[in-house]
């Protein structure tokens, strides 16, 4: 008996020794699996994001954002499904890839030496640079040793508090700055809005989108050169695969034209829109919008129709003004000629409810006759120019797009084309003849901007936030009654 404990003990001790032998190997086994085939088995691609209006947001149709058609794509190309989660602050997004909760961070991040110290990342998809913003009115810096003695704000984990650290320990020891523990640099402007801050170190396609809403603030100064825009992946993980694959993605999107359509999509609509009328538009939306808002939400939902895009068609026409008339004898809220008016069966243009349900009816008519290939939300766009400057010049502008050798279908190479019908070489071998092309792109790239700016102030409300109210998983029936009354 004791021979066979002994002998059984020492049995154990092997398997031991064989087990402390092997544990690197069988741990560096697990840490090294290929990312890109535990995605597939898994069939989920996990990407991690920030909640804000240049990343991933939710708005009324569901989720959208630059960084969530991206992931969709990729998701698409791995054939995998796409699980997003959210973060609230760029620490928790790291931390992560640290724990190996997400194959990607996809979330507006620059490409930063601390980063690539430690984590690996793709080739870059987009640029931007880092700007300091103030609120016009104060003070306008002009370089770094401004920054001193003023309250600087930054997103905590961001790019820029790395930045800020190695100004400081490099050229300018007395400089300070406040982390605001949040994802998304909207609650930078906010501060600034609010007097709490007086400067926010924010990237410049994050202002230029946000900048409307924030119509008093601008840049004062960039802050250092152009930077890349990168994903992130896991640390201690094997990705090369997966990464060969993004990279490869990435360019294939950058050659098709993908990116520059998204991207367009997702910021270029902020192009073009002046300072002054975004400020104006700012003050509008707080003063006059809220006399008409039920009305366009009611009028909208009569023709399906989303109603900020109605509210901002209507701005583009009249400033929100139903007693608005023009020289060229067009009138009311939605500027309706007589003679649309007259098909629309609008008898007084003058009535803000026969116009606004006039502009609804006559765009849809428009939409409703646009060739099927055109997808959304290309088809809004194109109806817009349409509304504006009919349908046959923009059948001439798509005509046009496709001996070019651009998309007909695409807004957006369409636009660049719209104004060729103003040049003689161009439109005299167009069936419609001369149009005044460049102001339909004008109207259309204000509505979008002015619904997009609509749309956003009302992310807050439409986000799924935790913790819910318990009214939130009732009837709206049985809102503010209490629960033991069930
Ligand atoms: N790009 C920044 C980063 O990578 C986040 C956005 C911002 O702070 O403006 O940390």
């Amino acid at each position: 008996m004791g021979r066979l404990l002994a002998a059984r003990m020492r049995a154990m001790r092997y398997r031991a020794l064989i087990m402390v032998a092997l544990l690197p190997a069988l741990l560096w086994g697990c840490e090294r699996q290929d990312s890109l085939a535990e995605i597939r088995e898994r069939g989920e691609l996990v990407v991690v994001s920030r909640n804000s209006p240049t990343t991933y947001y939710q708005d009324k149709n569901g989720p959208t954002g630059f960084e969530y058609a991206l992931s969709v794509l990729l998701a698409d190309a791995l054939q995998v499904e796409l699980r997003m989660e959210t973060v609230y602050n760029l620490h928790d997004l790291f931390a992560k890839l640290d724990r190996h909760s997400a194959n990607i961070a996809a979330a507006g991040l620059t490409l930063t030496e601390e980063r690539t110290a430690r984590y690996p990342h793709s080739i870059p998809y987009y640029k931007l640079t880092p700007q300091v913003i103030y609120v016009t009115g104060d003070d306008r810096p002009r370089d770094l040793s401004d920054l001193v003695g003023k309250k600087v704000v930054v997103l905590s984990g961001s790019s820029h508090v790395e930045m800020l650290k190695a100004l400081r320990s490099s050229e300018i020891p007395e400089l300070q700055w406040e982390e605001i523990d949040e994802a998304d640099t909207t609650q930078l402007l906010e501060l600034l809005r609010d007097d709490r801050a007086s400067l926010a170190i924010v990237d410049s396609n994050e202002f230029t989108v946000q900048q409307t809403l924030y119509p008093r603030q601008q840049v004062a100064f960039d802050l250092g050169r152009e930077q890349d825009m990168v994903w992130y992946l896991p640390p201690g993980t094997d990705n090369s695969r997966l990464l060969a694959f993004i990279n490869d993605f990435i360019l294939r999107l950058q050659k098709d034209g993908t990116l520059t359509r998204l991207r367009e999509k997702y910021f270029g609509h902020t192009e073009g829109v002046s300072r002054m009328n975004a400020f104006e538009f700012a003050r509008n939306v707080e003063s006059l919008l809220p006399k008409y808002e039920g009305l366009i939400k009611k009028i909208a939902n009569e023709y399906q129709m989303d109603w900020h895009l109605l509210a901002a068609m209507a701005y583009q026409e009249s400033h929100w003004d139903p007693k608005a008339t023009s020289p060229t004898g067009v009138r009311g809220m939605m500027m309706l000629t007589r003679a649309t008016a007259r098909e629309l069966g609008v008898d007084n243009r003058l009535d803000v409810v026969q116009s606004l349900r006039g502009g609804a009816r006559y765009l849809k008519n428009i939409k409703r006759r646009l060739p099927k290939i055109i997808r959304e939300p290309d088809r809004t766009w194109m109806a817009l120019a349409a509304y504006n400057i009919g349908l046959g010049h923009l059948e001439d502008a798509r005509r046009l797009t496709q001996r070019q050798g651009g998309n007909p279908n695409i807004w957006q190479d369409v636009m660049e084309r719209l104004p060729l019908l103003q040049k003689t070489q161009y439109y005299k071998n167009t069936r419609h003849g001369y149009a005044r092309g460049r102001e339909a792109v004008t109207l259309v790239q204000n509505i979008r901007h002015y619904y997009s700016v609509l749309a956003w102030k009302e992310i807050p409300e439409i986000q799924p936030l935790p913790p819910m109210r318990a009214d939130d998983y009732l009837p709206e029936s049985l809102h503010g009654l209490e629960l033991q009354a069930l």
